[in-house]
């Protein structure tokens, strides 16, 4: 298989090339040139298949020509090494409620199975190519890519990450998911906004000297070596659906709507789910779009789903491309709604009180959206919502709605006591480059 731009005027490429490029040479985001479709007969005998073989079936389906079949079941056993559980959390007239327990993997969100397995297919092919020294991998975030990215590297060899972020604007949880790891993983503490890391980002795959003595690449959400992999688990949850189950609803917290993206790829290879539902917060512009067939991307607010403030969705390219730009045809598929602060802090009081279910911000949004959807369609369904992020990696807010503890779970308890070790640098090109070229040459003659 070969993969395109969503803008349509690069050369089709090879996976392998897709994954270190990041970003297609006209400014698109890469696709698979086609959807192929899971066997008949894999998906007659779905029930009850473990994760490790449903996870090797759907990364063979576009990386067979890339990766054996023995290598890929390596890769995808090492990098979904957590359960992702399915669990009864509500019933809702005569429909069943689900959470699908994205949150069990080391930085206790969602993204830790798109980096994870990323990571792995980076590390596959960087084994066939050490000749060229270590690569870096450079990010900035505002808060959850950086945790997720530098614990899917974290002694990996052949890479280094540099993660940059704004300095005093990361949660104190979200900050030691990447600050106390060390090893190859350095925590770049800019003196500036999110918007500065993200220009230094930008500039430094632009500069000269940099693609001259070292090799550069990103890992952020457009990475399609992230979205493959996210398609994974909408098989496993159709999988480990009871025998008796209705028309399937699947609800998706989504900000760049990547993991939307890849729900709806999980639909044209073939498996029984019959609608997905884009949750949202006040960043509402895919709902918006879906009921007035206008895309306006606009600047982003600020809301308890930080995750999820996002005011121009980069994914959205790939739906369209996916649907030809006709959002009938997406409105068949795809359902959307959008809550504020308010609904959403209600909810998980709510939920946590009636069903005794505790939901993080992210996840409750999904609640709430699947719940709309199941009330507007009337026929009974089996409603699903993504749990992106276990509630303790939000404690302050969510203690503060149900008024008490959360349970942190160890690795994260671990984690907050260890010391936090960061290089703050001003946002300036000039000391990013002599930071990167320093670290490299470290790395590359062995220190
Ligand atoms: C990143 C993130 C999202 C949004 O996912 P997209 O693929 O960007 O739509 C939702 N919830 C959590 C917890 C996240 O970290």
């Amino acid at each position: 298989m070969r993969f395109v731009s969503t803008f349509g005027h690069g050369p089709a490429v090879s996976f392998r090339r897709a994954l270190f490029e990041g970003l297609a040479p006209d400014g698109g985001l890469y696709v698979p040139d086609h959807i192929p479709r899971l066997a008949p007969d894999f998906l007659a005998h779905l029930s009850k298949t473990p994760l490790d073989v449903i996870a090797t079936e759907v990364l063979r389906l576009f990386l067979h020509d890339d990766i054996s079949e023995p290598r890929l079941r390596e890769l995808a056993c090492d990098a979904l090494s957590f359960p992702i559980p399915l669990v009864d959390v509500d019933k809702r007239n005569a429909s069943d409620v689900m959470a699908l327990e994205l949150f069990h993997g080391p930085t206790l969100a969602f993204k830790d199975v798109g980096a994870r397995t990323m990571a792995r297919l980076m590390e596959h092919f960087h084994e066939g190519d050490t000749e060229r020294g270590p690569v870096t991998v450079l990010v900035a975030t505002s808060g959850d890519t950086g945790g997720a990215v530098a614990d899917a590297f974290y002694g990996l060899s052949g890479f280094q990450v540099v993660v940059l972020y704004p300095d005093g604007q990361v949660s104190p949880i979200q900050e030691v998911q990447f600050t106390t790891l060390g090893g190859n993983v350095l925590a770049v503490a800019i003196q500036g906004s999110f918007d500065d890391c993200q220009r230094l980002v930008k500039q430094a795959f632009l500069d000269a000297t940099l693609r001259e003595r070292m090799r550069l690449t990103s890992a952020n959400s457009i990475n399609v070596g992230r979205l493959l992999p996210q398609i994974i688990y909408y098989v496993h949850l159709v999988a480990r659906l009871p025998p008796e189950h209705r028309p399937v609803v699947v609800s998706v917290p989504s900000g760049n709507l990547g993991n939307l993206t890849a729900g709806l790829i999980a639909m044209r290879l073939g498996v029984a789910i019959d609608r997905f539902v884009a949750a949202t917060n006040t960043n509402d512009v895919m709902p918006e779009y879906l009921r007035t067939g206008r895309f306006t991307p606009r600047q982003s607010r600020q809301t308890l789903s930080s995750a999820m403030d996002v005011g121009d969705p980069n994914n959205f390219q790939r739906i369209q491309t996916m649907y030809g730009g006709d959002v009938e045809a997406l409105r068949v598929d795809l359902d959307g709604a959008g809550y504020d602060d308010g609904q959403v802090k209600a909810t998980i009081a709510e939920v946590h009180r009636r069903c005794g279910y505790l939901m993080d911000p992210h996840s409750a949004v999904g609640y709430l959206a699947l719940s709309a959807a199941l009330d507007r369609h009337g026929r009974p369904a089996t409603g699903i919502f993504l749990a992106t992020a276990h509630p303790a990696k939000f404690a302050p807010i969510v203690e503060a709605i149900v008024g008490q503890p959360v349970a942190v779970p160890d690795r994260l308890r671990q984690q907050l006591s260890r010391p936090r070790q960061m290089t703050k640098l001003a946002p300036d090109l000039g000391a990013l480059r002599q930071l990167l070229l320093s670290r490299h040459n470290a790395a590359a003659s062995g220190g």
